[in-house]
């Protein structure tokens, strides 16, 4: 088929020329005397972006689930209370994993479509005078639903229940899309991968952890070989590794990186609002709903849209596949078939958005649904038009 294949899955995302460039080199020494010239930078674009101050950033040749796995074996016991959450496919899997290690979890159950509950947690931290629950885990964007939380909550239950456990975050579809704040946020192990707000395709497990999980790792009991911090340190101060990095993913992360500095944060973030912002005022047009149940949960990063009852998304997705070359990405366990998602996140502008929204409304078009063609691609373009990009301009628009 002729044009561009137009990927709107929430991960892997768009890949910037730039990025793609710098990837293409030949391949290198990673023991060569000039390669810590690479990463010792690398390091500190990373903290910085995390907005980590007081610890350090590992990179691992894995995915976010292994990231995932790094945070857990690092810090923890087998047999250690944990709280947790789960409202999606994603915060399940955390919690299968976590119990796979042996923890003992306490987990939220929560409806699909909202997130990490908050009081909840503040309730059981306060209860629990004797600190027995070592760590607490929030999925920051669950991106099965479309579903963002409320984590600087989560440390303000923390705090007012005067708890020293460890707050681990699952940023994977956040981190370097919107807002994450590492310090302020008192977040222990930060989790992210390549291959979302990173811009670069999947293989590296990226994890931001503070002072306080390096501290909880000289008491974890865990035996780890692959993911150990001991021995990620003792290369990485160097500016080398234990094994063979990903010297290609290294080489692209660090122009993914300049080019989120060079934008800034806070307008990275703006721009991810703005771009949702118009997905979600096409669905509005539309006549559907979010998965997501309240506009406090919305995601900035994916949107999952409901399809009717007598409806199947994955119907919408195939046509969008076959006849418009445009990936939408598809409904994951408990919502496969109701849902199906626009990812708009990354390396991702205006006009990419309002292709995603019209190859969407044409798929629906031809599946049947009752819309009206230029419904929703005219209410993106309203809201893009009426708009400006400028940081904050777009938030308050909303
Ligand atoms: N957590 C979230 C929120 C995700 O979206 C994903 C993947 O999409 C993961 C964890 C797992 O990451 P990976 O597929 O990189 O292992």
């Amino acid at each position: 088929m002729p044009g561009y294949n137009h990927l709107f899955i929430p991960g892997p995302t768009n890949i910037p020329e730039e990025v793609r460039m710098a990837m293409n080199v030949s391949m290198q020494d990673m023991r060569a005397p000039d390669f810590p010239e690479l990463t010792k930078p690398l390091f500190e674009k990373l903290a910085k972006l995390f907005r980590n101050s007081t610890g350090r950033v590992f990179l691992y040749p894995s995915s976010g689930t292994g990231a995932w796995e790094a945070a857990i074996q690092n810090t923890l016991s087998p047999g250690d209370k944990v709280l947790m959450s789960r409202f999606g496919q994603f915060s399940h899997l955390w919690v299968d994993m976590a119990q796979r290690f042996g923890l003992d979890v306490d987990v939220i159950d929560c409806e699909w479509g909202t997130g990490v509950p908050v009081e909840k947690y503040a309730e059981k931290l306060k209860a629990d005078s004797a600190h027995e629950i070592k760590a607490v885990f929030a999925t920051h964007n669950e991106t099965a639903t479309g579903v963002s939380s409320d984590i600087k909550g989560v440390r303000r239950a923390l705090d007012d229940a005067n708890h020293p456990a460890l707050l681990m975050v699952d940023g994977v579809s956040s981190i370097g899309s919107i807002e994450f704040d590492q310090d302020a946020w008192g977040v222990d192990c930060a989790v992210s991968g390549s291959q979302k707000g990173f811009m670069l395709p999947a293989g590296l497990g990226i994890l931001s952890v503070s002072k306080w999980a390096l501290d909880a790792h000289k008491r974890a009991e865990y035996s780890r070989t692959f993911f150990s911090f001991e021995d990620m340190i003792a290369t990485n101060d160097q500016g080398f590794f234990p094994y063979t990095p990903a010297t290609q993913l290294l080489r692209g992360l660090d122009v993914a990186c300049d080019m989120l500095i060079d934008e800034g944060l806070e307008n990275v973030w703006a721009r991810h609002n703005r771009l949702a912002t118009g997905v979600r005022k096409a669905v509005d047009a539309w006549g559907l709903r979010l998965c997501a149940k309240e506009p406090k949960w919305h995601s900035d990063t994916v949107s999952a849209i409901m399809v009717p009852e007598d409806k199947d998304a994955r119907d919408v997705i195939s046509t969008a596949y076959s006849k418009y070359n445009t990936s939408l990405g598809t409904g994951l366990s408990k919502v496969m078939g109701k849902v199906f998602r626009i990812g708009h996140l990354g390396w991702l502008n205006e006009g990419m958005v309002t292709t995603a929204v019209s190859v969407a409304e044409m798929s629906m078009i031809e599946n049947g649904f009752d819309i009206k063609a230029g419904s929703g691609v005219g209410a993106a373009i309203e809201h893009f038009t009426s708009t400006t990009a400028q940081s904050g301009k777009a938030i308050a628009a909303e």
